[in-house]
């Protein structure tokens, strides 16, 4: 039996990740709070839904795609939840990232009902959205991403078991508090270098060759014109946006003064990004911090 996928959330990262299940052959059926989402979606040769309901009728494999926890946690449970409507065998597979803690409690009452759920947060922005190749972050049960491996294999070229309910959240808050300091670090960088007369894409060049390369620089580079094709050369705007990195780096903190850890470099970049969101907004990309330091310059 063919599969038929249910995919609520088709914003930045989920239209693409649903377009490349539909390009594999799969009956996708989408629904998003934005109306144009779904338009999108049905010209790719997804179908449309008109309510979260309609799309997950009939469906066996459910995936979301939504911004933080609280639309998560809306979406599936309490009394008006999927969990209440889906019936016993289906696939959860939970892409967003949010709290493990919201994570664990939804793979606990999907347990109850008997159907599999998995978190599987991303890696990868949306280039790798579109291209297939996000690197996933799964936690729940072996044979849960058993069932899920084929779909994800068809989004991501990479699939990582980092251990029971929640934890592909923990590994994944672990990677984006580290790529809010590296982005940062990197824009800073650059900005020194440009300062002293350096031109930002031959410094560039010699960092990623050098003991300062990071992903950053190979695939993200903040400066405008630097690099094609990332959000710093179409006006920051695509991407990853400044409120889901300031979101990210929220669950980080939490998580991290839960289990008594210090993270002095991280607490430092959730205050440049608070500090940028004040004077830029929150629906520009992250790469966006680098204006942080060019818009405070010539004062003096
Ligand atoms: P986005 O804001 O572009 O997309 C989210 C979509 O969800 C929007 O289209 C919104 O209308 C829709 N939505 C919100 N509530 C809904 C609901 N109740 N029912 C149906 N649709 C609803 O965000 P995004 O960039 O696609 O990110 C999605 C998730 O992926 C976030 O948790 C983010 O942290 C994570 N993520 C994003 C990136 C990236 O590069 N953009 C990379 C890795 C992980």
């Amino acid at each position: 039996m063919t599969s038929r996928i249910a995919f609520i959330g088709l914003g930045n990262m989920g239209a693409p990740m649903a377009r490349n299940l539909v390009a594999a052959g799969y009956d996708v059926c989408g629904y998003d709070l934005v109306t144009e989402a779904i338009i999108r979606h049905q010209k790719a040769g997804g179908f449309p839904a008109e309510s979260v309901r309609q799309a997950v009728d009939g469906a066996d494999v459910i995936i979301s795609m939504l911004p933080a926890g609280h639309q998560v946690a809306s979406l599936y449970l309490g009394d008006k939840g999927l969990l209440s409507v889906l019936p016993a065998g289906t696939l959860v597979i939970e892409c967003s990232t949010i709290e493990a803690d919201v994570a664990k409690k939804i793979a606990a009452a999907a347990t109850e009902k008997k159907i599999d759920m998995i978190d599987a947060p991303v890696s990868g922005g949306t280039a790798g959205a579109a291209a297939g190749t996000l690197t996933f972050m799964v936690g729940g049960s072996g044979e849960a991403l058993a069932r899920a491996r084929s779909y994800l294999e068809i989004m991501g070229s990479a699939v990582f078991h980092a251990g029971g309910p929640g934890a592909g959240q923990l590994a994944k808050i672990c990677n984006n508090m580290l790529l809010a300091v590296l982005m940062t670090g990197t824009s800073e960088a650059l900005k020194l270098g440009i300062d002293n007369g350096l031109d930002p894409a031959v410094l560039s060049d010699i960092m990623k060759s050098s003991s300062g390369g990071n992903w950053v620089l190979d695939k993200y580079n903040p400066v405008p014109g630097v690099m094609e094709k990332v959000p710093a050369s179409n006006n920051y705007q695509g991407g990853f946006m400044v409120g889901l990195m300031a979101k990210d780096l929220g669950l980080a903190l939490g998580t991290a003064a839960n289990s008594k850890t210090a993270v002095p470099m991280s607490a430092l970049a959730e205050n440049l990004y608070r500090l940028h969101a004040q004077s830029s907004g929150f629906k520009q990309d992250f790469s966006s911090i680098y204006q942080l330091y060019t818009n405070n310059q010539d004062q003096n």
